[in-house]
């Protein structure tokens, strides 16, 4: 493996300006991985310039669409050949199982570019019906020069989801990747260039948030910010876009709803319950992390899920059978800690978990058990806020009014589970849960083809999926005059 890595501006790998560097470590051994050159303002605006004239001189939104399209295909190619170093470095950079980064991140990373890659000659305008003496057409054209900020939870992904659409519509981007897993969006940035993507298209300058990413989001010469994170930066990044009337798209946290009815398949929804909280060690924007049970089933099922929940494989995340990895960083699991102290505070009873596992393995990194609260009320700070760990408040419900009422008592609005096989419950709840995916009989799902974003405070705007066209195109509209006669207005209005 490397251990530097550079910025990779205008096609090349080249050192930041300032000469700084910053270290990235391995979350599950305090172990240092690699040093990174460190991007600052001065590097922003050199990647921003090259963007701007791969855009403007280069030939990538004027080539034709198929052979875009073709090198978006064969940079997935690219991602699915490297897959299992990708893997490797995704689970080292952010101490998440190998199983994971090998079975769902890499493949489908690959999976957006030949998504986004087959799209490419499919991205067109309408014709529009406004009388017989007009043609009107619409075309989608590319922004320009679009800015990508993502978050450290899925690394590759995060970078794939966003660096794909974006250039398959044509623009050229600048990815500042989270400081604390920038490894694989440099690896993603080599791949486009192997593909034979030009240079300048895909520049990726990793470095801080109040440094590179800043600068990248007030830069005059960025059309479209695209940004993966918390509601608190994302709040700061619409403020500082409003200076220059960029445009936003923002993807942001979540505190999910997970309803479950006495008429479910039970088995299913105990495994569903446990799949939408402790995957990624719950480090997810879309993690089911408030579950609703019915009053009727409450007590038997929370029996289960702790015994289910019980015999998850904490461990080393390069173990192929580890089931839950590291948590990101100390700050991380200090927040986790907080969170787990508040519920304990508030009168939430601690039924699992609720501290680091022990054992040598476990000495360096940094881990925490899968943890579960019962009587956790919805006013509580753990119902109320996204702790982003492996943490999930269980709380109980009368009849489907009270679960509706309950799940939207939320600033969030991300996602929704509900598990019944009565389909007009199923489709009723669909309807009323105000969140941008909803889960029927099953938890935190999301794939290329289906749009995902947030309701309320979890997002503005759609990523994924034919929505993402919409993300990064705006529609020009176009009138062409039919009539054979001139528009006589400015003649006299005696003579007409
Ligand atoms: P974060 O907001 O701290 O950082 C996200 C990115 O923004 C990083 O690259 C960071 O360097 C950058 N950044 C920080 N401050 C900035 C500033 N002032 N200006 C410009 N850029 C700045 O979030 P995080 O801790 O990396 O990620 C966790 C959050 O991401 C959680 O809330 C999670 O729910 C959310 N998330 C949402 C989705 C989604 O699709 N909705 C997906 C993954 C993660």
């Amino acid at each position: 493996m490397e251990k530097k890595y550079r910025l990779l501006i205008e096609g090349k790998f080249v050192d930041s300006i300032s000469g700084k560097e910053f270290t990235t470590y391995n979350p599950a051994t305090g172990e240092k991985i690699a040093d990174v050159a460190e991007g600052g303002t001065e590097d922003i605006n050199r990647a921003v310039k090259a963007a701007r004239q791969a855009f403007e001189e280069g030939p990538w939104h004027t080539m034709s669409p198929t052979e875009r399209g073709k090198l978006l295909v064969k940079a997935g190619g690219i991602i699915r050949r490297k897959s299992k170093e990708l893997a490797i470095l995704d689970t080292l950079d952010a101490g998440k199982p190998i199983n994971d980064t090998t079975s769902v991140d890499v493949p489908m990373s690959a999976e957006f570019f030949e998504y986004y890659g087959g799209l490419c000659d499919k991205i067109c305008g309408e014709t529009l019906p406004v009388g017989n003496d007009f043609l009107n057409y619409t075309r989608r054209e590319p922004y320009g020069v679009v800015g990508l900020l993502t978050a450290w939870n899925f690394p590759i992904l995060n970078a794939a989801i966003k660096i794909a659409p974006a250039i398959a519509c044509g623009n050229c981007v600048i990815l500042k990747a989270s400081e604390l897993t920038p490894l694989t969006a440099l690896e993603l940035g080599r791949a486009c260039l192997e593909a034979g993507i030009p240079e300048g298209v895909v520049n990726v300058v990793p470095g801080f948030g109040k440094t590179a990413g800043e600068a990248l989001v007030e830069h005059l010469d960025v059309d479209k910010i695209a940004f993966t994170g918390s509601c608190k930066t994302g709040r700061r990044i619409m403020q500082a876009a409003s200076k220059t009337f960029k445009h936003v798209t923002l993807e942001l946290g979540g505190k999910s709803p997970n309803v479950v009815f006495p008429d479910a398949d039970i088995e299913a929804a105990i495994y569903g319950a446990i799949f939408g909280i402790f995957p990624n060690q719950g480090q997810e924007c879309c993690a089911s992390s408030r579950l609703f049970l019915h009053e009727s089933i409450h007590d038997e099922f929370l029996e289960r899920l702790i015994e289910k929940s019980r015999k998850i494989k904490v461990g080393n995340p390069l173990s192929e059978d580890t089931q839950l990895g590291a948590i990101i960083s100390g700050k991380q699991l200090e927040k986790i800690k907080g969170y787990v102290a508040s519920g304990l505070e508030e009168g939430a009873s601690l039924k699992l978990g609720g501290r680091n596992p022990v054992g040598v393995e476990f000495k360096k990194g940094f881990f925490y058990l899968p943890t579960i609260f019962s009587d956790v009320k919805n006013d509580m700070k753990i119902a109320r806020e996204e702790i982003f760990g492996p943490v999930l408040s269980v709380l109980k419900f009368r009849d489907e009014k009270e679960a509706v009422r309950l799940a939207n008592e939320t600033q969030y609005g991300l996602a929704a589970a509900i598990w019944t096989k009565d389909i007009k419950r199923a489709h009723l709840l669909a309807r009323e849960i105000k969140a941008g995916s909803i889960y029927i009989n099953d938890t935190t799902l999301f794939g290329w083809a289906a749009p995902f974003g947030g309701y309320k405070a979890s997002g503005v705007g759609r990523e994924m999926g034919m929505a993402a066209i919409d993300t990064y195109t705006q529609t020009k509209d176009v009138w062409v005059n039919l009539s054979p006669e001139p528009n006589r207005w400015a003649d006299p209005l005696e003579s007409k």
